[in-house]
């Protein structure tokens, strides 16, 4: 599994020896998983995963989700991640594609709602190519429907939108970046992971 064709520009990307990262090998469950990652790495950001075709994919939102259907977001995709991705919190090693403190700040399952163009549900990872994602998500923090859309927002390739569907889970009050900023699976906040680890580094 180390060897999935998908997985080379992340395995590419990393010195294993180095980062504590995972080197994939996890398998699927019966229901797709979602995970986003608040990473703080040179600049702030976080990462929208979605489990399909055996990988996370994934896109780097530099203002985080919102939950107000006004407000979309740029949403930069990136190399897909092993599935085990999902779990990992800690501190990568500056030099390190990446590097920086990651948190999981919320997980869950989905569920697939995207559509080819009569109607019927595609797949995620086809629904990635033909550049409109939709998935209703069952986060803690996050519910509802979120959209992908393939925007190519300043002529680039990787830019895309993610913004929520305008439905029942819907709410512009709320601010879930800043009024919910710890771990959904640990109760850290980067900062917390962050000090910790640097302590772990001194008594060691
Ligand atoms: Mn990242």
């Amino acid at each position: 599994m180390v060897a999935d064709e998908g997985l080379r520009e992340y395995l590419d990307k990393r010195d294993l020896d180095v980062t504590p990262e995972p080197a994939g090998g996890e398998t699927s469950g019966s229901r797709p998983r979602f995970v986003i990652q608040k990473h703080d790495a040179s600049s702030l950001h976080y990462d929208f995963r979605l489990e399909a075709d055996g990988v996370l994919k994934s896109w780097a939102v530099p203002k985080g989700p919102s939950t107000d259907p006004d407000d979309q977001r740029l949403a930069i995709r990136t190399e897909d991640h092993p599935l085990d991705y999902a779990d990992f919190e800690g501190v990568i090693p500056e030099g390190q594609y990446g590097g920086g403190t990651v948190i999981v700040w919320d997980a869950g399952v989905y569920r697939d709602l995207s559509e080819d163009d009569d109607g019927a549900i595609i797949d995620v990872a086809e629904a990635v190519e033909k550049g409109h994602v939709r998935v209703w998500l069952q986060g803690e923090k996050l519910r509802g429907g979120y959209d992908l859309v393939h925007a190519r927002i300043g002529g680039n390739e990787k830019n895309w939108l993610l913004r929520k569907v305008d439905d029942g889970e819907a709410d512009a009050r709320r601010n879930p970046t800043s009024t919910q900023p710890a771990s959904v699976i640990s109760g850290r906040t980067v900062e917390d992971v962050r000090d910790e680890e640097a302590d772990d580094g001194t008594r060691s």
